[in-house]
């Protein structure tokens, strides 16, 4: 396995072309199709500095769990990387933000200022924050996550791999998924790339956020090809 890490920038960057222009042969896990429908609640994020406790959602509590593992292997294979969690612990950290927004329960979903309190929300969430040097880069690549499947596709990457397994453990190929290579490591951002597929509370529009009022909110989950119903 080691002798297929690549350390140096350039020579990632030439792996990842490689990948780009190809496409993925290998074998495909479909997953196990079976999860149970957890609720968002209010969780208990330990701060590994100084230990205390802080309020903050479930799911990205889970998710710093996984990433934590990941960066830590990352490092392991010889990789001048590290992972801040400075956002999410109210008590020693910069810039901290506690989950707060309790109010936002799933049968308000039909009021009027839902999709005000959702975007509040998404501004007030804590962000990991990850820092990677690859050989001979003069600097850090400096990138913001909670999403643990982007970690593990740059670790699948950095390992020499060209899949990786998702967060419902199906196979994610690096060919179809080099823009989380790009953003996770800062390579290759000449490569073109299909957009990123817009999260549900994100309006049709990135340029502005003025759109308020218009009422009509379907459809904001279609794959980007503006077509109206
Ligand atoms: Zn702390």
């Amino acid at each position: 396995m080691k002798n297929n890490v690549i350390k140096n920038r350039d020579e990632l960057e030439k792996r990842l072309r490689e990948l780009a222009d190809t496409e993925y042969t290998g074998q495909i896990a479909m997953g196990a199709m079976c999860y149970s429908l957890v609720p968002e609640e209010e969780a208990e994020y330990i701060c590994p500095k100084c230990g205390k406790a802080t309020a903050q959602e479930n799911f990205i509590v889970w998710a710093i769990e996984d990433i934590r593992e990941i960066v830590e292997e990352i490092k392991s294979l010889g990789y001048d990387a590290c992972l801040d969690e400075e956002e999410f612990c109210v008590f020693c950290g910069n810039n901290a933000k506690q989950y707060t927004d309790y109010e936002l329960d799933y049968k308000d979903c039909e009021s009027e200022d839902w999709d005000e309190k959702e975007k509040r929300r998404e501004e007030n969430r804590p962000e990991l924050i990850f820092r990677i040097k690859l050989g001979g880069a003069a600097e850090y690549h400096v990138v913001k996550s909670n999403i643990s499947e982007e970690y593990r596709g740059a670790l699948e990457f950095l390992k020499g791999q060209d899949h990786y397994l998702n967060y419902y453990d199906m196979t994610e190929s690096i060919h179809d998924n080099v823009r989380i290579i790009q953003k996770m490591l800062g390579i290759g951002l000449d490569i073109p790339v299909p957009p990123a597929p817009k999260q549900w509370w994100e309006s049709d529009d990135g340029d502005d956020d003025d759109d308020e009022g218009e009422g009509d909110e379907e459809g904001y989950d279609d794959d980007g090809n503006g077509d109206e119903e």
